[in-house]
């Protein structure tokens, strides 16, 4: 079988399904692990992230899935690649600065609880125990004590050595420009290189992140609509050490992942604008504004890094993950804000859906 994209969702697939015995080349662009989940934060946070209606109760039943399965894979992937991947029991506290964001606070609050959600409500007095670096502007938190958060470069590293060592053949700047069907157009016969190489394949998993509707050779009807959505994100890092933050911290536009070792994560813009990748100003200002105003020892952070990255959104933002309408093809895209969280899910539902499909 062949995988197209060597993200996270590409390699977690290449690494599940070659344990569950088949034999895979993974095909990617550029160097492995470089697209949107080498510049994500890494939080697993599918009780923060969880949204009102039908698209938002789907994203959260597969994000709980996926962040119960999330110690074991860390496990299981540390143990394959003798890489650790740093899955860190942070927590999330989500907090509001000033009356309108409390009201917010409070229907989310409200939400969460009326689907059994473990999210306590915290006065500001006892969120300023909990974090004592946060300013006194804080108006009301709420904490998601289940809502971790892991190094998502530490991951892909791992993966590649658990690919490497599962016997994974791994092509890298290998462009797939398209995928290849029989006469009927109904099955996948393989995919051809933009090189013009053909590579044949009765499996195909399609993980090419935010890139996934440009690989041509679908017809109307089994495509699958993947925007990019723009991200910016800072990465900081406290000379002084750990000790500022233990939590992520969440706000309105924004949040702060602790890495536990005095580095953070800042991100990070949610931006409509094509396949664009330039970082701006008004972005980075807009991020440390916010940030700083409700944790002020931010000033005194070093900055490593601004990095831009493109999340792949589907039309409703939900991922699309399993077969589609042409045989042989399973989707493994689409997975916008949550592709760290449901690597594991992933893995295991493109895994299950190559072994329901007839080779
Ligand atoms: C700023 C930011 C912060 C984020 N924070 C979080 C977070 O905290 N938690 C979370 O769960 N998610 C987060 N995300 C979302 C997460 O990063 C993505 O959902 C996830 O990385 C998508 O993984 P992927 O493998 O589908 O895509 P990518 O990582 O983009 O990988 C796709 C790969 O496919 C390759 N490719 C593309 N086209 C082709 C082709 N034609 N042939 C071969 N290869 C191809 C690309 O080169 C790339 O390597 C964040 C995203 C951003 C941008």
């Amino acid at each position: 079988m062949t995988i197209v994209g060597g993200g996270i969702a590409g390699l977690a697939c290449a690494w599940r399904a070659s344990r569950a015995g088949l034999s895979v080349t993974l095909l990617e662009r550029d160097e492995l692990g470089r697209g949107a989940s080498h510049v994500a934060a890494g939080m697993l946070a599918p009780v923060a992230e969880a949204e009102f209606g039908e698209a938002g109760r789907r994203l959260l039943e597969l994000g709980m899935r996926s962040a119960a399965l999330w110690p074991a894979f860390a496990r299981e992937l540390e143990q394959a690649s003798g890489t650790g991947v740093d899955l860190l029991p942070t927590g999330t506290l989500v907090v509001a600065r000033d009356d309108d964001e409390a009201r917010e606070l409070e229907r989310q609050l409200a939400f969460r609880h009326s689907l059994g959600l473990p999210a306590e409500r915290l006065r500001a007095s006892a969120a300023r125990e909990r974090e004592p670096a946060l300013a006194p502007t804080v108006r009301l938190a709420m904490e998601a004590p289940g809502d971790h958060c892991v190094d998502p470069r530490l991951v892909l590293a791992a993966l590649r050595g658990a690919c490497e060592r599962a016997g994974v053949a791994i092509r890298e700047h290998s462009p797939v420009a398209a995928l290849e069907l029989d006469g009927a157009g109904a099955r996948v016969n393989g995919v051809r290189l933009a090189g013009g190489e053909r590579i044949d394949a009765a499996l195909v998993v399609l993980a090419a992140g935010a890139w996934s509707a440009q690989v041509e050779g679908l017809p109307a009807h089994a495509r699958i609509a993947v925007r990019p959505v723009k991200g910016q994100i800072l990465r900081l890092r406290d000379p002084s050490g750990p000790g500022l933050l233990r939590r992520v911290l969440r706000f309105q536009g924004g949040y702060l992942v602790p890495r536990g070792d005095g580095r953070y994560v800042l991100g990070a813009t949610v931006e409509e604008r094509g396949f664009e990748l330039a970082p701006t100003a008004g972005a980075v200002y807009e991020l440390l504004r916010d940030a700083s105003e409700l944790l002020p020892g931010i000033d005194e952070l070093q900055i490593e890094e601004l990095s831009v990255g493109l999340r792949p959104g589907t039309p409703d933002n939900t991922p699309a993950i399993g077969p589609g309408a042409v045989e042989g093809l399973v989707w493994a895209t689409g997975h916008h804000r949550n592709g760290i969280l449901l690597a594991p899910l992933t893995a295991e539902l493109v895994v299950e859906a190559l072994a329901g499909v007839p080779a």
